[in-house]
């Protein structure tokens, strides 16, 4: 505690009892000179990110590239995404004074383009979004939609996702305004307006209405409290810069393409040209000529549709697709499992026939790539269990019979040469 007659060392005021002091080593400070400071402090990050988008911009080019080393397929969603996150970038360049192109384009203001991603669960939105921050060196914060309520009711508010993204920024606001938020399940938020005995979901068009100022652009004032590391402290935060990238499964929005494609006698209802057109054009065809009034038709409100001028579908995937998605990315999980039996010096080896049989059978789960993880689980607890308790076994095989139940993951001993090292599958 500060003793009488103490003063601030910054400004000088004495402390009285309205004012209490802190004490350092060699002074005190008021409470004034802290926020004073902090806002200083926070306006270096804001400094330092600016300084980061005067560097080179990553083409589009690029920026797909960099996806591609993570991303499988969803060519299209790449090439959509690359050009709305170089325009993002662009615009916030064109946003610093020092940085106008030329007098022509001062009159101009780049609008923002977030952007919307449709299609199936497991497919890879949340993915191409967390790579995208990844590349850019952004902090990047994922909320779901549903969890979100309108001001004033149970549940997390829109800022919330803020104050997930300041988290994730190390409480830098300079940093967190330059940042990638990710909503998903956006669809769930949409009124089942198409058929008139549906009761109107309030909750989630209230909360549509609550992300239009956010996603537009707004200072929010947080109030951090519960977040440990300054808690009960107040930041705002700019929303203007920061690209708003919603997600959502859409089911059913192809068939409200197909029926602007093929209209019925009235023009609505679910008749025989819309089973048709669906047929003649697959899901993702149809799915990538949404336009902004089937987006309507399907239930979301128009000022919520306005703010995502940028759509872009992602494909359902296929057995091929999941086959490159277990072995190619990065952290493709094929790796990571290898990596996980190398802490035993174990090799672990798939045969090809056993990666599709894998495909296959998550591909049944109906979960997208999401279900890759479930089926290898499975296929390797038995082996997990045992190997760290088996230092004859110096690699293992997964092949096709092991994924469809009818034989075990081989180990290979290299001092049993007499049989072979193979462990006899047992059948069944
Ligand atoms: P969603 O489309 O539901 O957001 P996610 O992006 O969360 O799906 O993907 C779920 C899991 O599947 C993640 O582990 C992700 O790595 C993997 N995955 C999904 N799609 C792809 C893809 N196209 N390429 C590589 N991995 C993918």
């Amino acid at each position: 505690m500060a003793e009488a007659h103490a003063y601030c060392s910054f400004c000088g005021i004495t402390q009285v009892p309205g004012t209490p002091l802190i004490s350092g080593a060699d002074g005190h400070i008021c409470e004034a000179c802290v926020v004073l400071a902090n806002q200083v402090v926070g306006s270096w990050g804001r400094k330092r990110s600016l300084a980061r988008v005067h560097e080179r911009l990553l083409t589009p080019a690029e920026i797909k590239q960099r996806l591609d080393r993570y991303v499988i397929g969803q060519e299209l969603a790449k090439e959509i995404l690359s050009v709305a996150v170089y325009n993002h970038y662009k615009r916030l360049r064109d946003q610093s004074a020092e940085r106008r192109v030329c007098a022509d384009s001062d009159n101009v203001e780049l609008d923002k383009s977030n952007v919307l991603l449709l299609g199936p669960s497991g497919t890879g939105k949340t993915l191409l979004a967390s790579t995208l921050a990844r590349i850019l060196d952004v902090p990047f914060a994922v909320a779901d939609a549903t969890t979100l309520t309108q001001a004033g009711y149970v549940g997390d508010d829109v800022e919330s996702i803020l104050v997930r993204l300041l988290d994730v920024a190390e409480g830098d606001v300079g940093r967190a305004e330059w940042g990638i938020v990710y909503i998903d399940e956006v669809d769930k938020l949409a009124r089942s307006s198409e058929s008139p005995n549906v009761v109107r979901d309030v909750s989630g068009e209230g909360v549509q209405q609550a992300l239009l100022k956010l996603v537009e652009g707004t200072q929010a004032g947080l109030n951090k409290k519960g977040q440990g590391r300054d808690s009960g402290a107040e930041a705002v935060i700019d929303t203007r810069n920061i690209l708003f990238i919603a997600g959502g499964a859409f089911a059913g929005l192809e068939d409200v393409v197909a029926r602007r494609h093929a209209p019925g006698p009235n023009g609505i209802g679910f008749s025989a040209p819309v089973v048709s057109a669906a047929a003649k054009f697959g899901v993702s065809e149809l799915l990538a000529e949404t336009r902004p009034q089937d987006l309507r038709r399907f239930g979301l409100i128009p000022e919520f549709i306005g703010r995502f001028p940028v759509i872009a579908p992602l494909e359902a995937l296929d057995e091929a697709a999941l086959v490159r998605i277990l072995t190619e990315p990065r952290n493709a999980l094929v790796r990571q499992y290898r990596k996980l039996f190398a802490y035993d010096e174990k090799e672990l080896e798939f045969t090809p026939e056993a990666l599709t049989a894998i495909a296959r059978k998550a591909l049944e789960r109906g979960t997208g790539a999401r279900g890759l993880r479930g089926v290898l689980e499975q296929v390797l607890r038995r082996t997990m269990f045992e190997l760290p308790s088996r230092p004859d076994v110096a690699r293992c095989v997964v092949d096709e019979k092991a994924i469809g139940g009818d034989g075990e993951v081989k180990y290979v001993c290299p001092d049993a040469v007499r049989d072979n090292g193979l462990r006899k599958a047992a059948v069944g």
